[in-house]
């Protein structure tokens, strides 16, 4: 979604992975295995990721050329899941109760302080991936010894999300945050805009801390009126594709803009806008069809394969007002998933 906004301003994007066939690797000029990451890394003039785990050696190699943005610091955080916990805790961002278990032994043993906990493997979780919530007293077969972090559970009123983006020389903008439903660990739709809960200033504060450089998804709990960080996305975020229709200017653009040094401006509200994930689904003809004649809906096919529960595409719905999209949203939900009404 990157290429296809950046295609707007004649931007040439090469792509590094190890799937010729990905969805962004088909619709960029040139796509290198990661094997030749310092041919692509010389023939680039920014790198960026969109994806936190991607081959070390690009990342180094890009940092050295002075091309990557974000910096290493904030992708790193990311790669284990105790070191970005301890690290929003120590800035003084608040993040739900946790500890650090380095085995599967104490990770049970710390679980047992909450009545409730959701157990997550420090690395390599994503979309629910590797988490395991708790109740005080049950004993979930957890896969083997490595560093754990062990939350409370928080009974949230609802997750909510802000897209903030951060320029070279520290000028901060934000997307509309938006109300987000998940369903076991994944992103289902969610909507903006939404009110702030103090969001905008949690997240100027990490992205001034990190000197981080581009858009950001940070992911919040939201309880009584305040927030809470869930986790930071040190890249576009799914959470934030209302803005491709809702918004005078998509995260996808405002990451590019940030990132080659281009004129920013404040995102303002086009229409009140959201989006539903497909997920694990083919995207056939007929369920294409169906969609895109509900009027206010775009349909997004990543053309991936629809293994269970993967992101396969996403629908953009607008409307012009909270409650009108609420609707039309669980419409067509129903229409992408008909047996879970
Ligand atoms: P992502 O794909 O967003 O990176 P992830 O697998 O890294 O997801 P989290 O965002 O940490 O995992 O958790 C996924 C979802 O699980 C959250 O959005 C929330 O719904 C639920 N969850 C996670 N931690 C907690 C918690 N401490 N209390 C209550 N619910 C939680
Ligand atoms: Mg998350």
């Amino acid at each position: 979604m990157m290429i296809l906004e950046g295609r707007k301003l004649n931007i040439e994007f090469n792509v590094i992975g190890s799937d010729p066939q990905a969805p962004a690797s088909r619709i960029a000029d040139k796509f290198y295995h990661n094997k030749d990451y310092k041919e692509f890394v010389d023939n680039c003039d920014i790198i960026t990721p969109e994806f936190e785990h991607v081959d070390r050696r690009i990342l180094e190699y890009a940092e050295k050329q002075g091309k990557l943005y974000p910096n290493t610091k904030s992708l790193d955080l990311k790669l284990e899941r105790h070191r970005e916990k301890i690290y929003l805790s120590d800035i003084g961002i608040p993040v739900a109760d946790f500890y650090v278990a380095e085995d599967a032994a104490s990770a049970l043993t710390f679980s047992e302080k909450f009545e409730e906990s959701i157990i997550k493997t420090s690395k390599g979780g994503y979309d629910g991936k590797g988490q395991f919530h708790k109740k005080k007293g049950d004993n979930p077969e957890l896969p083997g010894d490595q560093f754990y972090v062990v939350e409370k559970f928080i009974p949230f009123d609802f997750e909510a999300s802000i897209i903030v983006a951060r320029t070279k020389d520290g000028r901060i903008f934000f997307n509309q945050p938006s109300y987000n439903y998940n369903q076991d660990g994944i992103l289902l739709y969610n909507y903006a805009p939404c009110d702030d809960y103090g969001m905008r200033e949690k997240a100027s504060v990490l992205v001034e801390k990190l000197d981080y450089v581009g858009v950001m998804g940070i992911e919040f709990f939201i309880k009584d009126g305040k927030s809470i960080v869930n986790e930071f996305a040190p890249r576009v975020h799914n959470s934030g594709h209302h803005t491709l229709s809702g918004s005078t200017i998509s995260q996808f653009e405002q990451h590019i803009r940030c990132v080659l040094d281009l004129p920013m401006h404040v995102p303002g509200l086009l229409a009140h806008s959201g989006i539903i994930n497909i997920l694990g689904r083919e995207i056939n003809d007929s369920l294409a069809v169906r969609i895109l004649s509900i009027p206010g809906t775009l349909l997004y096919n990543y053309g991936k394969k629809p293994l269970p529960r993967r992101k396969v595409g996403h629908v953009n719905v607008t409307a012009s007002s909270n409650e009108e999209l609420l609707r039309r949203l669980l419409e067509v939900k129903r229409i992408i998933y008909p047996e879970e009404v």
